[in-house]
């Protein structure tokens, strides 16, 4: 009997993962990637630059011996710097441990990393340019644009949010397939900072957030002393993009005008660093932002949805490629048990990992209006306050941020659960107190146990 062969659709983050551990199992993985190889031409711009690492994704690296490689080029974030209207800044550390903190990489250098080790296995095929146009959910035939069609022992997909073989399942393909896709009323747009004469221009070890109530800045440093800024406005109405585009914001007149406009009232403290704005706001495109849940993931045995094709999530607990990661280690470890009974696998899989989806889904769209307002909100701050003198105190104490980043260990619907739950009762407990310095830590953290153990 000869080797197992799967056909990966989509080498992303995901897919070029997926293909180094089924090679480690012996398993033979033909990827088809609908874009040219990007080690030989320039990426795009406007699709994150650069995206938050966190221990959920690490492990995954860590497991195919990738991790060390790509934190050597890692730019480490302790925690949330808030940038207020009047330019004074606070920095919110996202744990008062060691240790604990979130890593800025760079999306394409962590692409080509993937795609080089798994390009070391004998047994793994890249086949860029080709897209996939459709897949036979009673065959397991996929069709490429090239008119080429393919067929391994199963298929898996990762091929993003717009996934072509989830399109198949979806009309016809799979019985009652589920779907829903749920669009945010904000979009996102990518601006640059570029290195300082000195190096970075702001602090670099940390996430900068320019909370202004209904919508947001965020930036993330780059490894060659850039920041990349991604601003999340929305798409219609007040402070929108439709109202720059067409010149209204501030009664301007015309485009340029109104984007200054709204640039000086809302990021005034640093403007100064981003010459390139205008440029960048013009000429880059805006992303929409959505929520994409499905069920079944898969066709029987003869495909499987993974990644972002099974499950988008807004980008708010920069979760999305962490929880990919931890997809491609869930399934690996049921290969790994289960061999390559592909419908039994598949099912099993599905089964442990649906709720977990979901909830970090729910996460994700809960964060964005914590990051987008509440990090502002002086009860926020004193409930953040509290917590960072917790973990420093407790050894047993994670926020619910904590849980969801930094605790691998623990499932995502468990640290959803058990972080709302937790959440509630320390806004109480602050807004209650004027001074968090004066709550007995040790009562707090007691009051946290129990309501752990009911
Ligand atoms: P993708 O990365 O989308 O890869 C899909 C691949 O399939 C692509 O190479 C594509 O070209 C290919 N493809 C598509 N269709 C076809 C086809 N028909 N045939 C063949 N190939 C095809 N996640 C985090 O963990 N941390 C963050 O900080 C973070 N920040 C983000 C910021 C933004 C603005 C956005 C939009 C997302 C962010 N994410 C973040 C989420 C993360 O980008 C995704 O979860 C991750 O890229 C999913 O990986 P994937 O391989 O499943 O899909």
């Amino acid at each position: 009997m000869g080797k197992e062969k799967v056909v990966i659709v989509g080498a992303g983050l995901s897919g070029s993962l997926l293909a180094i551990y089924l090679a480690k199992r012996g398993i033979e993985c033909d990827v088809y990637e609908a874009r040219s190889d990007m080690r030989k031409v320039a990426m795009s711009a406007g699709r994150s630059i650069n995206l938050a690492l966190s221990d959920r994704g690490i492990l995954a690296l860590s497991e195919v011996g990738m991790d060390a490689y790509m934190l050597a080029e890692a730019v480490p974030m302790h925690g949330r710097m808030i940038h207020a209207l009047d330019g004074s800044t606070k920095l919110l550390p996202y744990s008062g441990r060691q240790g604990e903190y979130i890593n800025s990489v760079s999306r394409g250098g962590l692409n080509i990393a993937l795609l080089n080790e798994a390009e070391r296995h004998e047994g793994v095929r890249f086949h860029f340019g080709e897209e996939c146009v459709g897949f036979d959910c009673a065959t397991g035939e996929a069709k490429m644009g090239s008119g080429k069609v393919v067929k391994g022992d199963t298929l898996i997909a990762t091929d993003g949010a717009g996934s072509a073989v989830r399109n198949a399942m979806l009309h016809g393909g799979v019985p009652r397939f589920n779907f829903s896709q749920r669009w945010l009323d904000h979009g996102y747009k990518e601006l640059h900072i570029p290195p300082g004469p000195d190096g970075f221009a702001m602090e670099k070890n940390a996430l900068h957030i320019w909370p202004r109530d209904k919508f947001m800045m965020i930036a993330l440093a780059n490894y060659d002393g850039s920041f990349t800024c991604t601003l999340f406005v929305a798409h219609k109405g007040a402070n929108s993009f439709d109202e720059i585009d067409s010149g209204r914001y501030g009664g301007a007149g015309d485009r340029e005008a109104a984007l200054d406009a709204f640039m000086r009232d809302n990021f005034a403290d640093v403007l100064g660093l981003m010459p390139g704005y205008r440029t960048d706001f013009f000429g880059n495109p805006t992303g929409n932002l959505g929520t994409v849940k499905c069920f079944p993931w898969n066709a029987g045995g003869r495909a499987l949805l993974i990644g972002d094709s099974a499950h988008a999530i807004v980008p708010f607990y920069g979760q999305g490629m962490n929880c990919s990661f931890e997809d491609c280690r869930v399934l690996d470890k049921l290969i790994g048990v289960h061999g390559t009974d592909w419908a039994s696998v598949f099912e099993k899989y599905s089964e442990a990992r649906k709720v977990n989806t979901d909830a970090i889904a729910d996460l994700a769209e809960e964060n964005f209006y914590e990051m987008r307002d509440a990090v502002a909100d002086p009860l926020f701050v004193k409930k953040r306050e509290l917590e960072t003198r917790l973990e420093q105190t407790f050894e047993g104490y994670f926020s619910k941020y904590s849980m969801v980043t930094f605790r691998e260990d623990l499932p995502y619907s468990v640290a959803r659960r058990m972080g709302n739950a937790q959440d509630a009762m320390l806004m109480d407990l602050c807004a209650g107190v004027d001074d968090v310095s004066k709550l007995d830590l040790a009562e707090v953290m007691r009051r946290v146990d129990a309501l752990h153990s009911n």
